[in-house]
This record gives C-alpha cells, sequence and structure tokens, in this order.
C-alpha cells in the first residue's frame, strides 16, 4: 500500500500516518521529521534546510526529491509506506511519478486531511513536539501524561520554531501557493481521496480505514 498524505501544515497529515503505519506494518516517512533530524545531528542537509525551514518556507526541491526517492527503494518499503509532507510542490510530484513509472508502480491512494486555515492556527499553537523520537502532542487535543515530557522516550517537549504564530501564517501561505495544487494533480491522477480532517482524531483514522479496508 502506497501512500501519501495531503493537507496544510497542522492539518494532523503526521498523527494519522503514524497510526495508518501501525496498523498496516508499513514504514511512515516525514521528510519534516527527516530535515529535523539532520538539523540535530548538524550534517551538511541539515545546515542548509534549518534557514528555510525557519522562515516557514519550503526547502528546494533539488534538497528532497533524490532522498525520497532513494528512501522509498530501501527494503523495508517492498509492501509500501505511508509519506507525509512529501510531495509538496508540483516538481515533487513530477518527480515522485517519474521514479514510481521507472520502478514500475505507482501510488493508491493520495489522502487529503481537510482542514480550515482558522482551525489550523489554533492546532499549531498547541502541539508540542518531542525532537528525540518525533512523536507529537497537543496540549489540548491529545496532551501527554506528564506535561511537556514525552510518553514513548521521556524526552522533553518543545513548540516548535516554526509553529510560532507568525511562521505558521507564513506557511500556510506557502501551502496554498505551493502544495494546494497537489490536490488537482492527484485527482487527475485518479487516486485522490479526501477526509473531514475536522474530527477527532480516532474519526479521521476510521474515514480513513474505511478507505483503505481491514
Ligand atoms: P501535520 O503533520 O499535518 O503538520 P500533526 O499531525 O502534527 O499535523 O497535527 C497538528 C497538531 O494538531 C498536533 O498537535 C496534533 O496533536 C493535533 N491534531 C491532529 N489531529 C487532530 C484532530 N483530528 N483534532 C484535533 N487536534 C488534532
Ligand atoms: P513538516 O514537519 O512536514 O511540517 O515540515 C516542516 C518543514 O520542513 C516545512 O515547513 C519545510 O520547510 C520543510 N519540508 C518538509 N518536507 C518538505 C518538502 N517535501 N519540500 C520542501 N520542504 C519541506
Amino acid at each position: 500500500m502506497k501512500l501519501i498524505m495531503l493537507g496544510a501544515p497542522g492539518a494532523g497529515k503526521g498523527t494519522q500516518a503514524k497510526k495508518i503505519a501501525a496498523k498496516y506494518n508499513i514504514p511512515h516517512i516525514s521528510t519534516g521529521d527527516i530535515f529535523r533530524a539532520n538539523i540535530k545531528n548538524g550534517t551538511e542537509l541539515g545546515k542548509k534546510a534549518q534557514s528555510y525551514m525557519d522562515q516557514g518556507l519550503l526547502v528546494p526541491d533539488e534538497l528532497v526529491c533524490d532522498l525520497v526517492v532513494d528512501r522509498i527503494q530501501q527494503e523495508d518499503c517492498r509492501n509500501g509506506y505511508v509519506l507525509d509532507g512529501f510531495p509538496r510542490t508540483i516538481p515533487q510530484a513530477e518527480s515522485l511519478t517519474a521514479a514510481m513509472e521507472k520502478l514500475g508502480t505507482k501510488i493508491d491512494y493520495a489522502i487529503n486531511v481537510e482542514v480550515p486555515d482558522e482551525n489550523i492556527l489554533k492546532r499549531m499553537g498547541g502541539r508540542r513536539a518531542c525532537l528525540a523520537c518525533g512523536a507529537t502532542y497537543h496540549v489540548e487535543f491529545n496532551a501527554p501524561k506528564t506535561a511537556d515530557i514525552c510518553d514513548t522516550c521521556g524526552a522533553g517537549l518543545v513548540l516548535r520554531e516554526d509553529d510560532k504564530p507568525e511562521t505558521v501564517q507564513k506557511r500556510l501561505d506557502v501551502y496554498h501557493a505551493q502544495t494546494q495544487p497537489l490536490i488537482d494533480y492527484y485527482t487527475k491522477a485518479g487516486v485522490l481521496a479526501e477526509v473531514d480532517g475536522t474530527q477527532d482524531m480516532e474519526d479521521v483514522f476510521k474515514a480513513i480505514t474505511d478507505l483503505l479496508g481491514e
């Protein structure tokens, strides 16, 4: 099962992608997590990506595409994967389609998690991230057992630099300009599935599993 999660920043792509990965036993590939891990480890890629991320801008396509195309050819992706945060531009989608065609395979579904901008602004201010293991929480909708401590690994939780209100609005503008056109792209490819992302997390997940099957 080869899936793409589409939606605005904060729509709940990562939340749902983690649940999909666990249920269907496929890897969750988040380009945002990959960049954050590279920043934490001080790699060249991390250094290049950080200034774009902190400003709420997209990292240039050439830093993202090869990385994902390599990742989906690894052994653990044989039975599928769920891409979260990629593609984010039409050239990224075209590069993925071309690479998959070469591999003789295709995307099964691009799942668009639909949430209006006003809900997003509320969600992002409450998001807390574990930079050690990638877990995500929300102070109101999905609180950790102990405030500001990761349930999974015990590390401290942070408000991501790019989740501060001034950057969130920029990211939403970038989403509408550069990423939203992918809805049309995957509609034309015949693989778009729409899910109402304003529902509770469990109801969003049920809509997705109704689509994908047991
Ligand atoms: P994305 O990966 O699309 O940027 P996340 O999955 O990190 O978004 O979700 C953004 C924030 O909203 C997180 O704090 C998450 O806990 C919370 N969240 C996710 N889904 C829902 C939902 N259905 N209802 C309320 N809050 C949600
Ligand atoms: P995310 O964790 O998916 O919200 O991504 C955080 C940030 O990483 C984004 O705002 C971008 O700056 C960068 N990023 C992640 N994925 C991509 C991508 N596919 N293309 C360009 N930039 C990306």
